[in-house]
This record gives structure tokens, C-alpha cells and sequence, in this order.
């Protein structure tokens, strides 16, 4: 690859993660909306009384100035957008917020837009620092985020044959996506997961409506413990291949004959 001048951009992003670089940078892992996941390094970010250190804590909305690398790009600015201090102050909501950073990160793929994911992060880590249901939040939040990255659960028919579903108990696989009907449970050697007719309907409110509706939503604790157990093992099934296709996606980029990512050089202004 020939070289080429230091290129800049500026975008809005959140700090999904970071770790120490050297003896005071830092090294980011960024989700932006126009390039998806992006990794950077903020020079000199760990030194006291640094202009970008401020800035760029964990899950914070920022907007950067950034030169762009090969493999990783460099923050030469960077301004808070909003700290989400109500997140960062409390443990048990700051690790929900890392929760979420984190499925977000794994259903991403690097420099490909990523507008929906991206503000669904920035709206929800709104949310997580004022409500008073953090563990519906979360719930919500995976769901909505699946749907946008194209891996909704089946919640409908049945996901093996397309059949209506009574409205009954029922069962959910993760391997083939969603609930099971009665003929089809017995088939297949996959972990299977109750899903009561409460649940079933929970989890239907949950995937229609936006957060602000199921905020006060009543949910009972058999209810919870199924809906969490289904939203997890679909999120891991999930990001199990996922890691795949990011893989695969390396190894296109890899091809000497395959230029950059159309559109991944687009400034957001
Ligand atoms: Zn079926």
C-alpha cells in the first residue's frame, strides 16, 4: 500500500472500551455512527491535567477530531457530549451500561456504518443514568439491539416450521432462533428454554414498543428469570457468529485488490 497524507476526520462516538497504551496513551475501542467500530489511540490521554483525558472515559458521547491510520486512527480533539454521570457514579448501573457497550461492540462489525446501533447506545445510556427499571432497560435494549443488527428472535410462529403458535407455554432455542411449537420442540438435540404464555407475551410488548412505554411495565419474577435466561442465550448464540463473519470480514480486507470500505471515509459534520 503506498503511503498517503494523514487524513482527518471528525465524528461523534462512544468509549466502548479502553486500555493503557505506552507509558500515558490510551487505546480506544469507539463506536461511531457513520464507521461503526473504530480503534484509536489518544496520545498522552493517561498524562495529569490532559486536554482528551477528560473526555474520553468509559461509555462517554463525545464528538473527535481524529487522523486517520491504517489500523488504528488517533484522536487529535475531543469535546464531551453528554458524561452520562449518572451511569458512571453508580456501579450497578455502570456495569448494565457495560453490558450493553460490550453486545454492541460484538454485533458490530469495524468501519461499516452503524447509525441505528449507534444512537440506540447513545439513547439508552440516557436512559440507564435516570430509570428506576436498569434491569428492564437492559432486557429491552438487547432485543431492539438484535432486531436493528438483523437477528430478531422469532417471537411470532414457530421458528422451525412457520407455524401459528397456540397461545400456550411454549419453548425458545437459541440455535434456531426463537420459539418452538409443540411437533417441533422434540426435534433437535438443542437446550431448550421455557417460555411461559407470560413470558411469551412480555417478550412481544418488550420487541414493539420503545423503552419509554415498558419503563413501568410489571414484570413477575418467574417471568424475569426466563426472559433473561432467552435474551442471553440468543445474544451469545448471536455473537458466537458473529465473531465469524467479523473474521471473515478481516480476511476480505486482507485481499491486496480490495480497496477501503466505500463510504467509510465520509466526515459526519
Ligand atoms: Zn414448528
Amino acid at each position: 500500500m503506498t503511503s498517503s497524507r494523514p487524513r482527518l476526520f471528525s465524528t461523534e462516538a462512544v468509549v466502548l472500551r479502553h486500555s493503557d497504551l505506552g507509558e500515558a496513551d490510551r487505546l480506544l475501542w469507539l463506536l461511531t455512527p457513520q464507521r461503526g467500530i473504530l480503534r484509536a489511540t489518544a496520545r498522552g490521554a493517561r498524562k495529569p491535567g490532559s486536554k482528551l483525558g477528560g473526555h474520553l472515559d468509559l461509555l462517554c458521547h463525545v464528538r473527535l477530531s481524529m487522523r486517520e491510520g491504517r489500523e488504528l486512527h488517533s484522536v487529535s480533539q475531543a469535546d464531551t457530549v453528554d458524561a452520562f454521570r449518572g451511569v458512571r457514579t453508580d456501579i450497578g448501573r455502570l456495569s448494565r451500561g457495560l453490558y450493553m457497550a460490550e453486545i454492541a461492540q460484538r454485533v458490530s462489525v469495524e468501519d461499516a456504518p452503524a447509525p441505528a446501533v449507534f444512537r440506540l447506545l447513545v439513547n439508552s445510556l440516557g436512559w440507564l443514568a435516570a430509570t428506576e427499571s436498569p434491569d428492564t432497560l437492559v432486557r429491552w435494549f438487547a432485543l431492539r439491539l438484535l432486531t436493528i443488527t438483523g437477528f430478531k428472535p422469532e417471537l411470532g410462529a414457530c421458528a422451525e416450521c412457520g407455524d401459528t403458535l397456540e397461545p400456550d407455554d411454549h419453548v425458545f432455542s437459541a440455535e434456531r432462533g426463537g420459539l418452538l411449537c409443540p411437533a417441533c420442540r422434540s426435534q433437535g438435540a438443542d437446550l431448550l428454554h421455557p417460555a411461559s404464555l407470560g413470558t411469551i407475551k412480555v417478550l412481544r410488548h418488550l420487541a414493539r414498543s420503545d423503552y419509554p412505554e415498558v419503563a413501568s411495565l410489571k414484570i413477575g419474577g418467574e417471568e424475569r428469570r426466563q426472559i433473561e435466561r432467552i435474551l442471553r442465550a440468543h445474544t451469545n448464540a448471536v455473537i458466537d457468529r458473529g465473531v465469524r463473519s467479523a473474521a471473515f470480514l478481516d480476511e476480505i480486507r486482507d485481499w491486496p485488490d480490495v480497496g477501503p470500505v466505500p463510504g467509510g471515509l465520509r466526515s459526519e459534520s
